[in-house]
């Protein structure tokens, strides 16, 4: 069997006193595309930062492509070709697009064809394209967005961490950003999507994992879901369906 992308395996973490999460097994297979939706506070971000490297684990291991990078820094996961694209905007403000893009892909390895780079993420994005002089920090919440994703996902990551990239988006920029996903998914690069919104994050989705509190309560095809749903996710609160 190939190694996965990625894999944890009875993953337990905490932050100082407080369990997020239960024994956490969770694969994903090269190229795969896996969606992990739940409620508020069921532990996504958490999974989230587990797999890039920001919260080592306090038990189980966490392998990147077959090897073993249980609390190591988080740079031997960006390494590992891991990208994580966290909640929130995470581009500098006072730096245009242009330079944003330029600061990330020397960033990532000196000796980059930056000029082919830059063309790849206007392709990804033509907005990013139409406003490349423009201050980061004055762009709509959905430009920031793209711009985030731009900076990591033309690096080519073996996995993409994708966290909530719906959060306060307007559903058409939303389905911008999943029309590119799915790009970059169809080029080989593995997909762990966190949503609250489900709609986008099911359409994508070869697979889906929920959490509530900390543990998996279900790992599987999305049209599985479709009949447990009702039960699995909207007893305590739950992820909600974008209209
Ligand atoms: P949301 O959808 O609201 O972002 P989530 O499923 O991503 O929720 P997490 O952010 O992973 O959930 O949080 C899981 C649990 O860990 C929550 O109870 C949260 O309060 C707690 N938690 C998260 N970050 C911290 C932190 N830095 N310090 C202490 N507790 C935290």
């Amino acid at each position: 069997m190939t190694a996965a992308a990625l894999e944890l395996d009875h993953v337990d973490a905490a932050y100082g006193p407080f369990r997020a999460l239960f024994d956490v097994s969770l694969r994903v297979d090269p190229g795969e595309a896996v969606a992990l939706v739940g409620a508020h506070g069921a532990g996504k971000s958490t999974i989230a930062r587990v797999a890039s490297g920001l919260l080592p684990p306090t038990s189980g291991t966490i392998h990147v492509d077959g090897t073993d990078l249980t609390g190591r820094a988080p740079f031997h996961y960006a390494r590992a070709g891991i990208a994580h694209a966290p909640e929130g905007r995470s581009t500098f403000a006072s730096l245009t697009v242009t330079e944003n893009l330029e600061l990330a892909f020397r960033a990532a390895r000196p000796k980059r064809d930056v000029a082919a780079d830059m063309k790849e993420a206007f392709r990804l994005f033509p907005k990013l394209g139409e406003r490349h002089d423009q201050l980061a920090g004055t762009l709509s919440g959905g430009e920031q967005r793209m711009l985030a994703l731009a900076r990591v996902l033309v690096l080519r990551p073996r996995l993409l961490v994708a966290d909530e990239l719906s959060l306060g988006l307007a559903p058409i920029v939303t389905a911008e950003v999943y029309r590119v996903l799915g790009q970059v998914r169809d080029t080989g690069t593995a997909l762990l999507v966190v949503e609250q919104h489900l709609d986008h994050a099911l359409a994508i989705a070869d697979r889906v994992v929920v959490l509530q509190q900390g543990e998996v309560t279900f790992d599987g095809p999305p049209d599985r879901l479709g009949d447990l749903s009702s039960t699995v996710l909207l007893p305590d609160g739950s992820p909600s369906r974008a209209t």
